[in-house]
């Protein structure tokens, strides 16, 4: 099944490259909240994560949340969030079934208060591990409760919980993965290290191309093309085992299946790649 894919974005905030990869410049880089649209035949439209919004200034009003736009300030564009952008591609909120979410970091699901009628594909362990952070804890996973609905349990489906499908042996070392709709359209695997439980998405797009949307499991490309880890301060926000884990993969992935256009979220040279 081919799925139509636009990605969209609504701001960005900026790192220096020295942090995001090992031996980068000591240069500001742009990192966009890529957000995805992936229209299904029958499913209608579905989102992949939700960008910033203007909620994220609401809940960093006060401190510690304060300290998150201190740390990495964030510009929104004047096209508005994801909810204003769909309606100008005529798709009402309401409209919208489905939002997978990659991680619960706060530029990955500050829209999805906008979307009353979705139910939230996510990961069970990743919302475990953040679900009873307040104050700091909650700061030092980059996660403001108030981004997320306050029956966010009741719509939550659990990736876990899907079917699981074998991948083709050119998405090795990645064997399977959880078969969100019961089609095959659209199959979540795990990429956990940036956060944990993060989980990226494949599919078939218009043309047969075929997308991973891979999160912040890497912040550029490089990182997986060349297996390079970022900055070693980084430890401090992640597991780093892990993360080194699904960086290799991702990396062994790549030379198994060139052809294979892995975005990741906030990688600048994702936009030449996908409409
Ligand atoms: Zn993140």
């Amino acid at each position: 099944m081919q799925l139509k894919l636009t990605l969209m974005s609504d701001g960005w905030c900026e790192q220096l490259e020295h942090i995001a990869i090992s031996g980068g410049k000591f240069q500001n880089i742009r990192f966009s909240s890529m957000f995805a649209l992936i229209e299904h035949p029958t499913l209608g439209p579905i989102l992949f994560d939700t960008g910033y919004t203007q909620r994220f200034f609401a809940e960093t009003e006060r401190f510690p949340a304060r300290l998150y736009r201190m740390v990495t300030p964030v510009q929104l564009l004047a096209s508005g969030g994801a909810v204003t952008q769909l309606q100008a591609r005529g798709i009402r909120p309401e409209a919208v079934k489905h939002i997978i979410i990659s991680h619960f970091h706060a530029d990955h699901v500050g829209g999805l208060c906008d979307f009353p009628n979705a139910q939230f594909h996510c990961s069970q362990v990743g919302f475990a591990a953040v679900e009873k952070l307040r104050g700091w804890r909650a700061l030092r996973q980059a996660f403001l409760r108030g981004l997320l609905p306050s029956d966010f349990v009741q719509r939550a489906a659990f990736v876990e919980d899907a079917p699981v499908k074998s991948l083709s042996a050119s998405y090795k070392p990645f064997l399977d993965g959880f078969d969100l709709f019961g089609d095959g359209s659209v199959l979540a695997i795990p990429l956990p290290g940036h956060a944990t439980g993060q989980i990226g998405i494949i599919f078939n797009a218009a043309g047969g191309q075929e997308y991973l949307l891979a999160a912040d499991a890497c912040w550029l490309s490089r990182q997986y093309r060349d297996a390079l880890m970022p900055h070693g301060v980084v430890r401090l926000l992640v597991d780093w085992s892990a993360y080194r884990d699904t960086l290799k993969q991702l990396h062994h992935l790549h030379q198994n299946h060139p052809s294979l256009r892995i975005l990741p979220t906030h990688c600048a040279e994702i936009w030449n790649l996908a409409p």
